[in-house]
Parts: structure tokens; C-alpha cells; sequence
């Protein structure tokens, strides 16, 4: 049996099967906890990605295969960066900042 994925918020228990494409998954409960302009942006870029891979297959010009390749490939890289500087610290985020209260209980207040 292979090694199932955890849902990236550590909060949830979430596994998923491992189909070998992504090694990072949110679940669909999380997801709609996210902000709503983040979950916009996020399925504009897999709508993107998905418009530009049903392109590349219905597509025989050799030339035109290696130029929607690098389109793809541009979205694919804007996706993962919006995964690693939005979606994954909404959830890796400590849930209150170490302020105020961390000190109070250092102090013994
Ligand atoms: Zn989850």
C-alpha cells in the first residue's frame, strides 16, 4: 500500500490516496475556509492550466505543443507559488501571534 498525503492544514486529518502528480493536497472542507479572493485566484489558475492542456492535446503542430508547453508551465509555476506564499500559511500560520500573552505568562502575570 502506498503512503496516503495529510491535508495541508495540520489542524485536519484529513488523507488522500497518493496518485503520484501532487505531493502537497488541501481538502475540500479546508479549502472553503480560505479567503475568498485566494480560492478565486487559485481556480483561475487551474482553469488556466486546464485550457491550455486541452489545447496542447487537440493540437499536431509540433512547434505550437512546445510554445503552449511553456505557457502551461509558466501557470503551473504562478499556481505553486500562490500554494506556497497564500494557501500554505493561512493554515501553517500559528493560530495567535506570540504577543501580549506569551509575556504575561512569562512574567507570571
Ligand atoms: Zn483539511
Amino acid at each position: 500500500m502506498s503512503e496516503r498525503i495529510p491535508c495541508i492544514n495540520p489542524r485536519c486529518r484529513r488523507t488522500f490516496a497518493d496518485d503520484g502528480k501532487s505531493s502537497e493536497i488541501i481538502c475540500g472542507k479546508c479549502f472553503r475556509t480560505l479567503p475568498e479572493a485566494t480560492r478565486k485566484q487559485h481556480r483561475r489558475y487551474w482553469r488556466k492550466i486546464h485550457k491550455w492542456e486541452r489545447r496542447i492535446t487537440r493540437t499536431g503542430d509540433e512547434l505550437n505543443i512546445f510554445r503552449m508547453r511553456a505557457v502551461r508551465d509558466t501557470l503551473s509555476m504562478r499556481l505553486n507559488m500562490h500554494w506556497d506564499t497564500c494557501i500554505k500559511p493561512f493554515f501553517l500560520a500559528p493560530e495567535k501571534p506570540a504577543g501580549l500573552d506569551a509575556f504575561f505568562e512569562e512574567v507570571g502575570f
